[in-house]
């Protein structure tokens, strides 16, 4: 197969408009579909034929979006959601239910950690999480009989550990479940977790992939490759008939490809109904359409500002997975050599009061609870996001009292140099 270039990908797939028909994604803003017979619809509601019919659970703009993502992630089939959250809840519930167990890195997204190990826990799920860098002894060790799927984060927000997808890929497949993987922070055009084994990939799209700040959604692709009939007894809601579609097995009339992203549509979206708004997905297409253009240039004002902060005498620490000398900078290189993300987080010398001050004198980087954007923004977890916890428990939790997150933005590389630059003299 002729496979386009990712920029090509990233402006044209998904959508391919007709003669005489719209170029860009007509936003098909409505609740409802129309049919001529009750008999056609019937069909639809017993996934007989495909069509749209309610949008809590599909749209067409939606479905484009979807396709393009698909494309640019190399998988088979994919949906959007409301946000990154929806995503992961979505991914992690449609194949482990209440008495599963889910293996999870530590690092991952506060907020995806929360709803691992509060929420879904209420719901009768149980989750062990293992560090990245783990032993094998230590990751083989996690497992358990009840295991449905191992999570991780391309890179990890905002810890920017690496997750080494092969090493996961392998362990997951050895205990015959799939590899979920959070590519947000690297997005397709960095590293692709399917070329690596992963088997389904998440997205929060509010963050790179619209990439101006406008809209909060999420996305779930598939790859198609993991066989969920080799695991037949693992996956019965994906290998056994499902009664409220009229008997149903998903991986058996969809195919590996299709059985996945027709399941979570047709059972999850259905039922807790986390849809992205197609206005959303029209400004998310937008985004899309430039992130092949725009990921370079966040990837080299992150290595900039990172290699300016490192040879700074008031900075204490800088971790970038694509500076030299990172610990996680060997992975980076193999799993995303042409650039990691624009996220940096490095330490002020002086502690949480200097960390503070630096933040205030700062004009261009605002501070903001965001990253990946547009613009350059940056966060004091330990006085915001984190604000709760006093300095021991900061440092268990990963996080020193100085550390500073600071999302770079498309601006000049040069005028944040000056902006940080200044910053840190009046300190
Ligand atoms: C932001 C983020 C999420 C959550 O996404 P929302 O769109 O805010 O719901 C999940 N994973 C990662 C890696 C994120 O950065």
């Amino acid at each position: 197969m002729n496979q386009q270039k990712i920029g090509t990908q990233c402006v044209q797939a998904g959508y391919t408009p007709g003669n005489g028909e719209p170029r860009q994604i007509p936003i098909i803003q409505s609740t409802t579909f129309k049919y001529d017979t009750s008999e056609h619809m019937g069909r639809l509601f017993d996934l007989e034929e495909n069509g749209y019919f309610y949008t809590r659970l599909q749209n067409p703009t939606n479905d484009m979006v979807a396709a393009k993502i698909c494309a640019l992630e190399g998988g088979t089939a994919a949906m959007l959601t409301s946000s990154g959250q929806a995503a992961n809840f979505y991914a992690i519930f449609n194949i482990a239910n209440c008495g599963d167990h889910v293996v999870a890195s530590s690092t991952i997204y506060g907020g995806t950690f929360n709803l691992f190990q509060v929420t879904m826990r209420k719901m009768g799920l149980d989750f062990t999480f293992v560090a990245p860098d783990c032993s094998d002894e230590e990751l083989e060790a996690a497992f358990k009989p009840n295991t449905k799927a191992v999570f991780g984060e391309t890179i990890a927000n905002p810890a920017l550990t690496v997750l080494d997808i092969e090493r996961f890929a392998a362990a997951a497949h050895r205990h015959g479940v799939p590899l979920v993987v959070d590519n947000t922070f690297a997005t397709p055009v960095n590293c692709r977790p399917f070329e690596w084994g992963a088997d389904i990939v998440t997205h929060s799209t509010t963050k790179y992939m619209d990439g101006h700040g406008a809209g909060v959604g999420g996305c779930i692709v598939d790859s198609g490759k993991f066989d969920w009939f080799a695991q037949a007894d693992k996956f019965p809601g994906l290998t056994t008939p499902d009664a409220s579609y009229h008997g149903v097995t998903y991986a058996e009339k969809f195919g590996l490809g299709g059985a996945f992203i027709t399941k979570c549509t047709a059972q999850l979206m259905r039922d807790f109904g986390s849809i992205q708004s197609p206005q959303n997905a029209f400004l998310l297409n937008l985004g899309l359409e430039s992130l092949h253009v725009r990921m370079p240039r966040h990837c080299e004002n992150g290595l900039a500002v990172a290699r300016f902060l490192k040879a700074h005498p008031k900075v204490s620490f800088v971790t970038f997975p694509s500076l030299e000398g990172d610990k996680y900078y060997e992975l980076a290189q193999k799993y995303m050599p042409n650039g990691s993300c624009g996220v940096v987080s490095f330490g002020v010398k002086g502690g949480r009061s200097a960390a503070e001050a630096f933040m205030k004198h700062l004009k261009l980087a605002a501070i903001e609870t965001h990253v990946a954007d547009a613009r350059t923004c940056c966060l004091h977890p330990a006085s915001a996001t984190h604000r709760q916890m006093n300095d021991q428990e900061l440092i268990a939790a990963g996080i020193t009292p100085d550390l500073v997150r600071m999302s770079c933005g498309l601006e000049d590389a040069e005028d944040l140099i000056a902006d940080i630059a200044q910053a840190l003299d009046q300190i």
